[in-house]
């Protein structure tokens, strides 16, 4: 290849452009703290890759994320393009997406192999816990032992055992040692739990990564697969699994053509059995590899640095990366002192108000946060304000009863044994309750699992009108052969009534409907979708859409967790008071204060520009209880760490101290007067 043909490497420094060029075959490691462009150095080997000829057809890309995964995608495909290297749609054939997408994918290929009918179907969390609960039923151990670990619990436990590979035992003892008196009988539960997944012929999201490992310890196998791969790249390494860890072992043998990217600063998915040892120990696993790291940092100004070097250097664990900016000093972080909630609200929407007049748009400023809830107040007020937002890491869109009404549909029809998906829209039609589902379904068993022989069922006379009308829309669509679009839009003809009569705000969720139809239009398969969908759950149909409009602009809020790997030129974060970080779910070990410490790092390396940690000093909890305390700031901003930062305090300046604050008072008075009489 011509040097001129190099010129999209011209922009890397020297250890990112051995990074991007060394040899594909050997192992390599990037390790390097957050905004050295590991991602960006990624995302140059792919292109590099492709450049010096290799098949992207045989490039396997893995992210986070499906977003992480679209946006890499995207950039591999501008880098090409600005070198004028003709990619022939080159970036579309790579095999590019989360590792259970890509689990999705080849179980498919390879479904005749481990036994697994082709049309599989991947449940929903939500699903799987019902159907574990269902089971937990039939074996009665509900019955007389109140204290027997709920679904949710025991769905966590499965899980943990699954991604860790871990011993039951083993698991009980360490992170749920309230449930060590029921190693037995959970697992006769998780065994009959797999043999109920079998019959029905669905997966859950664990069993993905599950059924990926197990293929591959099969040496035939394991060679057939490894060999459509000629590279395979990882970003954030450093939050993958043991089972994800096997599954590079046995795909990529010694390490050849393996990639991995990643930061142990960053680690902060322990609580889904991720374990930093994986990129700690991948030099160790992989003799052969070459370790590169990255040095400076492109993203922040160097003042946001001190603080963030500053926190994360109060670890015990010793991180040793001090990252330095290319960028100059720019401005200190803010640390501001608020009175409440109300008041932080105001305080951040000025701010950002402020930074777009000066020409930073919405899109390029995020709010962060620990918990989900930690940004209600403010979602209050920017609906009141006019201000459009999206939320990552909120409720999914999926989780919408409407949209789950729909997408039910879809699966059953895709795989007439999943038994969830039957029963659930089974009892949208009038007159059908749980038992005269339980006989549809018997009846669609005893005809070995034929849509059509619904037509001899007997429904209910209530549901007369509607079966009919119901078992064509099933066993056409079950005969796929139209398009995937059309089988929505006939799903939504037939559902449209069902929804007017059952819930409220009709005409919002029957728009969701009609988007997701538009969607579909991105999907190569039904089945794809259905799988997609439910292992990368999308917040809102934006999600899934692409790209938005240039003309589109909404601020970003965003837990901490699901800002991993992306920037914003300002930043805010909310709540920076010790019980929300670090959370008071958290604070009874050790290591997991340390998780919070790295999430707190996180949060403060996203910002390129301007950085605020916000502090308001009163706090109402909303859960577990009702209550409100006065805070303190968190423990990971120690005088030592302050010193980094300019401090602003609100707190005179209180719009707590207008009458309408002291409505609550005035409830007060009133309900002592009335409870004078009780
Ligand atoms: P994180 O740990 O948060 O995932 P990262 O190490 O993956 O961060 P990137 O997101 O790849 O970092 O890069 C951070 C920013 O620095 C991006 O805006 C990227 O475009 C920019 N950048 C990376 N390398 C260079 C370079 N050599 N020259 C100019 N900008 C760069
Ligand atoms: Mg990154």
């Amino acid at each position: 290849m011509s040097l001129a043909s190099n010129s999209y490497l011209t922009r890397l420094n020297p250890q990112q452009l051995q990074a991007a060029t060394f040899t594909h075959t050997r192992p390599l490691l990037i390790i390097a703290g957050a905004g050295t462009g590991k991602t960006n150095t990624l995302a140059h080997r792919v292109a590099h890759l492709i450049a010096s000829g290799l098949n992207p057809g045989r490039i396997l890309l893995l992210t986070f994320t499906r977003r992480a995964a679209a946006e890499m995608l995207r950039r591999v495909d501008g880098i090409l393009q600005g070198a004028d290297l003709t990619t022939d749609s080159a970036t579309s054939r790579i095999w590019g997406g989360t590792f259970h997408s890509i689990a999705n994918r080849l179980l498919r290929i390879y479904s005749q192999s481990i036994g697994l009918g082709e049309a599989f179907t991947v449940m929903d969390r939500t699903d799987a816990e019902d159907l574990m609960n269902m089971v937990r039923s039939e074996l009665q151990l509900d019955k007389g032992d109140a204290r027997f670990p709920r679904k949710g619990t025991c769905m966590a436990i499965y899980s943990r055992c699954v991604n860790a590979q871990e011993q039951v035992e083993q698991t009980l003892k360490v992170h749920f040692p309230w449930c060590s008196q029921y190693p037995d009988q959970l697992k006769v539960l998780f065994r009959e739990y797999t043999r109920a997944k079998h019959q029905q012929n669905v997966l859950d999201y664990d069993d993905l990564l599950l059924y990926w490992y197990h293929l591959l310890q099969n040496d035939q196998i394991a060679h057939h697969v490894s060999e459509r791969f000629d590279a395979v790249l990882v970003d954030e390494y450093q939050d993958t699994n043991i089972l994800q860890a096997g599954i590079l072992q046995k795909l990529c043998p010694g390490g050849r053509g393996l990639t991995v990217v990643g930061d142990d600063a960053q680690s902060i998915y322990s609580f889904r059995a991720a374990t930093v040892q994986n990129i700690l120990d991948f030099p160790r696993q992989f003799p052969d590899a070459e370790v590169i790291k990255l040095e400076q940092n492109y993203r922040s100004t160097q003042q946001i640095l001190d603080s963030a070097n500053a926190a994360i250097s109060l670890s015990p664990i010793g991180y040793r990366k001090e990252l330095v900016s290319v960028r100059g000093p720019g401005q200190k972080p803010t640390l501001v002192h608020l009175v409440d909630e109300d008041q932080q609200s105001r305080y951040v929407i000025d701010r950002v108000l402020h930074h777009l007049e000066a020409g930073i748009p919405l899109r390029r400023q995020a709010v962060l946060f620990r918990a989900l809830h930690h940004s209600d107040a403010l979602e209050v007020e920017l609906v009141r304000r006019n201000i459009p937002f999206v939320k990552y890491g909120g409720l999914k869109f999926l989780e919408a009863a409407h949209v789950k009404d729909l997408i039910s549909f879809l699966r059953l029809a895709e795989n007439s044994r999943d038994l969830t998906s039957a029963f659930r829209i089974l009892q949208l039609l009038d007159g059908i309750g749980p038992a005269s589902a339980k006989r549809a379904i018997e009846h669609l068993a005893s005809g070995s699992f034929d849509l059509k022989c619904w037509e001899g069922f007997a429904a209910p006379p209530a549901a007369r009108i509607q079966w009919r009308p119901f078992v064509d829309l099933m066993v056409n669509l079950a005969r796929a052969a139209m398009p995937l679009q059309q089988q929505i839009a006939e799903t939504r003809e037939f559902y449209a009534p069902i929804l007017e009569k059952r819930y409220d705000q009709a005409s919002m969720r029957l728009r969701d409907l009609q988007q997701l139809e538009q969607i579909s239009s991105n999907f190569r398969s039904r089945s794809e979708m259905l799988a997609e969908l439910t292992l990368d759950p999308p917040n809102s149909t934006q999600d899934l859409a692409g790209p938005p409009l240039l003309e589109e602009d909404y601020l970003i809020l965003s837990t901490i967790h699901s800002a991993k790997g992306c920037e914003w030129d300002a930043v805010y974060l909310l709540h920076a008071a010790d019980g929300n970080i670090p959370s008071d779910m958290t604070t009874g070990s050790e290591e997991l204060i340390e998780e919070e410490r790295r999430l707190f790092y996180v949060s403060l390396t996203r910002a390129k520009d301007f950085l605020y940690v916000c502090f308001p000093a009163f706090y109402q909890y909303k859960r577990p209880a009702r209550g409100h305390s006065m805070a303190q700031l968190t423990r990971f901003l120690p005088d030592e760490v302050l010193g980094h930062f300019d401090q602003v305090s609100l707190r005179n300046d209180s719009p707590a101290d207008r009458p309408e604050k002291l409505k609550g008072a005035a409830a007060n008075i009133r309900s002592a007067i009335v409870g004078m009489w009780e």
